[in-house]
């Protein structure tokens, strides 16, 4: 694949259709729509390769490349499918994993519900499709600043060099720069965003498999509660070919409160004694930090567009952290579905815009994240976080302990250790409800 890397000079006569920042999900399922439909497209990359900045824990729900083509998955860069779903809690040494395993999830005649990937191999491979459909994706160029005519965006500004197109998509990531050149966005603030830092480690495929229990290309998504110190936030592992990608992710000012570092904390939960007997033996091939956003439906900003302008993916705040999933790479993908779908519906770029929100209803995104949009109240609960693994290893220590003794009544020890862990009763019945109004 021969990428542009220098400058790309053009004039305001001389445009493209369609300027992309970004060659993410988002930017490179944006371009794959608009260049398939015989639009001029260029996708401007600031990384020397699409996925060389990006980290991600590593799920991808199938549904959105089939969304961009059908049967597009079978020749996907994707590592495993995922068959078991995983919940861990860690207390101290302690650990409760619950395995749920749905061999439909991989059933003959359908795509398989998710699989997990590898960033920096599957951003490329997408960029390539939209390559292969006749988008150009420059690499190793940052977008410095948008070009603005009488209130329309006309294009961008690169270093030295000075872009054109009717239409600008954002599809920049978190914390768009992008969006707020455009006066979309404002700096953002610490709360709605996560810190996420990942390793890859590498393993033999056949050591994975007999650790995960799985068989040949079948794959675990774990999300891990408890491993954070108490801070809002979590852990994840994926399983891919032969790796493991093993990951947390934290609130910065609350880590910024605490003794230990990010960093001292992840450790201690690579050594924690049901989490190493997964990774011994392996080697760190990858080391990542990224911002994850966590403000959900209400994260997203007022407006998404201007005149000539669009935002898409992450910059546009599509993510859903629902605590035992999050998804971004699939609601990036279809955004960037829908913008395509806008733009190449529009008469005139002040069409563009309206079209697009439009387009993201009807692609069902914006109405799914609103029906989510309760589970960030259940995420703010703090003792979720220490406290419900400690209660739930106590009590499942307390079933599982025989000591000849004439056992209590379970219903006064479970109570004894609500109260023990300084919970109550009540803190259950009132998380119950915002669970039962998530839902
Ligand atoms: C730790 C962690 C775990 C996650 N786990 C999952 C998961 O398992 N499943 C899931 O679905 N989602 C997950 N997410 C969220 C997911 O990674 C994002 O939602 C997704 O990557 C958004 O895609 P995007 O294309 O909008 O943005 P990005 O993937 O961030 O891509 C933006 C691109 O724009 C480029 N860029 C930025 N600024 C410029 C500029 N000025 N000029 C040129 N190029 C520029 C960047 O280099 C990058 O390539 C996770 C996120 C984190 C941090």
């Amino acid at each position: 694949m021969t990428r542009r890397r220098v400058g790309l000079f053009l004039t305001e006569e001389e445009k493209f259709d369609v300027i992309i920042v970004g060659a993410g999900p988002a930017g490179s399922a944006c371009a794959y729509i608009l260049a398939r439909e015989g639009k001029s497209v260029l996708v401007i990359e600031r990384g020397d390769t699409p996925g060389a900045k990006n980290v991600t824990g590593g799920r991808l729900y199938t549904y959105a490349l089939e969304l961009l083509d059908q049967g597009l998955h079978e020749e996907a860069a994707l590592e495993r499918k995922v068959i078991r779903e995983q919940i861990m809690m860690l207390s101290g040494d302690r650990a409760i994993t619950i395995d749920y395993h749905d061999p439909s999830f991989n059933e003959e005649g359908r795509p398989p519900m998710s699989y997990t990937i590898l960033r920096g191999v599957f951003d490329e491979w997408l960029a390539g499709k939209a390559e292969e459909m006749g988008a150009m994706v420059a690499c190793g160029i940052r977008v410095d600043e948008l070009i603005e005519r009488d209130g329309r965006i006309v294009g961008v500004v690169a270093g030295e060099d000075e872009m054109y197109a009717d239409v600008v998509i954002a599809a920049d990531g978190v914390n768009s720069f992008m969006a707020q050149r455009a006066g979309l966005i404002e700096d953002i603030k610490a709360e709605t965003v996560a810190v996420g830092i990942k390793e890859v480690i590498e393993l033999p495929a056949k050591t994975i498999e007999e650790r995960f229990n799985l068989r040949e290309g079948q794959g675990a998504a774990r999300l891990i509660l408890g491993c954070t110190e108490g801070i809002h936030g979590g852990g994840f592992l994926y399983t891919n070919k032969d790796s493991i990608s093993l990951g947390c992710v934290f609130m910065p000012e609350e880590a910024g409160q605490k003794k230990k570092s990010v960093h001292e904390i992840f450790q201690d939960v690579k050594m924690h004694p049901s989490i190493y007997p997964l990774i011994e033996g392996g080697e760190t091939i990858e080391y990542g930090a990224h911002l994850v956003s966590e403000a959900g439906f209400r994260g997203i900003p007022k407006k998404l567009f201007r005149e000539g302008f669009l935002m898409v993916g992450d910059a546009a705040g599509f993510v859903i952290n629902t605590g035992y999933s999050i998804r971004g790479i699939d609601l990036a993908i279809v955004s960037g579905i829908a913008a395509a779908r806008a733009v190449i519906g529009a008469e005139g770029t002040a069409a563009a815009g309206p079209l697009y929100m439009e387009e993201l209803k009807k692609i069902k995104l914006l109405p799914t994240m609103q029906a989510q949009d309760g589970f960030s109240d259940i995420l703010e609960t703090a003792w979720l976080y220490d406290k419900v693994p400690d209660l739930a290893a106590d009590v499942f220590e307390n079933l599982f302990t025989v000591t000849g003794e004439v056992p209590g009544s379970v219903k006064k020890d479970v109570m004894r250790l609500i109260r023990s862990n300084d919970l109550s009763a009540w803190q259950f019945i009132k998380l119950g409800f915002k669970g039962m109004r998530a839902l």
